[in-house]
C-alpha cells in the first residue's frame, strides 16, 4: 500500500483545487442532478455515502469507479469496490 502524507494548505493549493471543484461540478451538472459527491474513499460499508444519502431519500444514478487492483486499496481486500464519485438525486422529484 502507498503511503499517503497529510500536509497544511499551501496558497499555491488554490489554483489547483478550485479547477478541481469546478471539474467536478460540471461533471456532476452533466447528469442533471441534486448532488455530485466525490469521495474516493467509497467502499461499500454502512458509512458509505452512497448508504448515507439513500437514507435521506437521494438515490445513486451514476457511480464513478476507481478501478484499481484491491492491494492497491486502503479498505478493500479482495476486490475493491471503492467509486471515485456518486451522483445522486432526490427520490420521488420527477415523479410527480
Ligand atoms: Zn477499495
Amino acid at each position: 500500500m502507498d503511503e499517503f502524507a497529510i500536509r497544511e494548505p499551501r496558497p499555491d493549493d488554490a489554483e489547483e483545487l478550485e479547477a478541481l471543484i469546478t471539474a467536478h461540478f460540471s461533471e456532476g451538472s452533466s447528469y442533471g442532478v441534486d448532488l455530485f459527491v466525490a469521495d474516493s474513499w467509497y467502499h461499500g460499508g454502512a458509512d458509505s455515502p452512497e448508504k448515507l444519502f439513500d437514507r435521506h431519500g437521494y438515490e445513486t444514478i451514476h457511480r464513478d469507479p476507481i478501478e484499481r487492483p484491491a492491494a492497491e486499496c486502503p479498505k478493500c481486500e479482495v476486490e475493491c469496490t471503492c467509486e471515485a464519485a456518486l451522483a445522486v438525486r432526490r427520490t420521488g422529484v420527477t415523479e410527480r
